[in-house]
């Protein structure tokens, strides 16, 4: 399900990507992270960078994945300890648990058991029993992930961390420093609903960025104008399973166990590029990923509460089940409502009327 509309999605941007010029440019589409992904880029080594990117996405997948028995992050859930040398990784997870901090565990890495539980790492979906969940709850927490010398990383047993509501954000903040290595001044990333998008089109208007209809996978609530930044959506529909006429879906409440019941349909964070000079730390691509994911569990009070905090550099546009979407006002010019959409459309300032 999730890899039909990730590339309906892509075809999306890529009808948007014909209209760019002339200018000359590299493209690649690849399956990485189990999801669909595209980037194409123009200026400087633009081919060079596109195959870069690439092979940068299929290496930290290697690293990252759950789901393959040799990765870092399996042999760490297998009860091994993550050197301190695997500074990326360490960093990663180290952001994940700042994340988690700033949202009162709705973001949680530990979700691992509850994630398999559900059958969502292998894809054999089935609702498991209160009992089971009731054995996995204690192992979920950040307090489980122990620091030890030079800040090794080793996990409480029964504890298991699973990097997927976060991986596709850190892998596009790799992408911006690699396009900017190889000189590339106008780029689009698309890592399956994870957007990064390098300075404007070569014909030198903003990118445009569609924000999916959470109930018509063919449909968009509004389209956003981008330079230089990131656009990160998580949604109940991305991946889903139906039993007895109810859905359950891939995005879980640490706190219950179950799929996250929040009234909101789709959470899109938007942030400006992490410039330059930052190099290959998780940044702002990272944070959008997290907070998705958390604000999506967290619902919209909570969302717009940590907004309005400041807290954070980020932009909103959440919809919720019935029937509004809610833009915040750093968007204001750059949201395009959809019209005919059938949603009422309301903008969030920092101060609550
Ligand atoms: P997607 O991977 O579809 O783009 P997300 O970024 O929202 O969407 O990540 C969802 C994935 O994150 C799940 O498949 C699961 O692996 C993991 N996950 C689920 N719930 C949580 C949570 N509350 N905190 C952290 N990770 C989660
Ligand atoms: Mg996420």
């Amino acid at each position: 399900m999730r890899r039909l509309l990730a590339a309906v999605l892509c075809a999306a941007m890529i009808m948007g990507l014909s209209a760019c010029g002339q200018e000359d440019g590299a493209s690649a589409e690849f399956y990485a992270m189990d999801t669909n992904m595209s980037v194409t880029a123009y200026g400087g080594d633009a081919q060079n960078a596109v195959d870069a990117v690439q092979d940068a996405l299929y290496s930290l997948d290697l690293h990252l994945s759950r789901t393959r028995m040799d990765s870092a992050i399996s042999r760490l859930n297998a009860g091994a300890s993550l050197p301190a040398e695997n500074t990326d990784i360490s960093q990663l997870i180290t952001t994940a648990i700042e994340y988690s901090d700033a949202t009162d565990g709705a973001f949680d890495i530990t979700v691992a058991p509850l994630v398999s539980a559900w059958g969502f790492t292998t894809d054999h979906y089935q609702i498991p029993t209160q009992k089971e969940l009731d054995g996995l709850l204690p192992h979920v927490g950040s307090s489980h992930i122990l620091f030890g010398e030079e800040r090794a990383i080793t996990l409480d047993a029964g504890t298991k961390i699973d990097l997927g509501g976060i991986a596709k954000g850190y892998a596009s903040d790799l992408c911006e420093q690699i396009l900017f290595k190889h000189g590339v001044t106008s780029a689009m990333v698309y890592l399956g609903g994870n957007i990064y998008v390098r300075g404007s089109k070569p014909d030198g208007t903003a990118w445009r960025v569609g924000v999916q209809n959470p109930k018509n996978a063919a449909g968009f609530v509004g389209v956003l104008s981008l330079t230089d930044g990131y656009a990160i959506t998580s949604g109940g529909y991305q991946r889903y399973f139906e039993e007895n006429g109810k859905r359950y879906h891939h995005i879980l409440d640490p706190a219950t166990g179950y799929p996250a019941e929040s009234g909101l349909t789709s959470v899109t964070v938007v942030t400006p590029a992490n410039g330059d000079e930052h190099g290959d730390r998780p940044g702002h691509g990272t944070m959008c990923d997290a907070f998705s994911t958390a604000l999506f569990v967290m619902g919209e009070e909570k969302a717009v509460e940590l907004w309005r905090s400041g807290a954070y550099d980020f932009q909103l546009v959440l919809v919720t089940e019935n029937g509004r979407v809610l833009v915040t006002d750093g968007l204001a010019d750059k949201f395009e409502q959809e019209d005919g959409s059938g949603y009422a459309y309301e903008t969030i300032s920092r101060n609550p009327a």
